[in-house]
């Protein structure tokens, strides 16, 4: 539990991506983190790119793609 507040002090910030070219549409991204992906005529689209901070579910979004079409960029 924590400090509190810390707004804007992230030290990595967490940046997907998601190469079209290999997404087939699948949906499990957009069915395990919601908040940053969503389908978007048959592809995956980042809808939040900032929502990996505090949604969490990105590393498992792009572990779960099964044509290894989500990347995390960390800055
Ligand atoms: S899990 Fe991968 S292939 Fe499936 S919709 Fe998401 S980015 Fe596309």
């Amino acid at each position: 539990m924590g400090e509190g507040g810390g707004e804007g002090e992230f030290i990595a910030l967490m940046k997907p991506v998601v190469d079209e070219n290999k997404c087939t549409g699948c949906g499990n991204c957009e069915a395990l983190c919601p908040a940053v992906f969503q389908l978007i005529d048959g592809k995956s689209k980042v809808i939040d790119p900032e929502g990996c901070d505090f949604a969490n579910c990105c590393e498992a979004a792009a572990e779960n793609c099964p044509e290894g079409a989500i990347t995390i960029e960390e800055d």
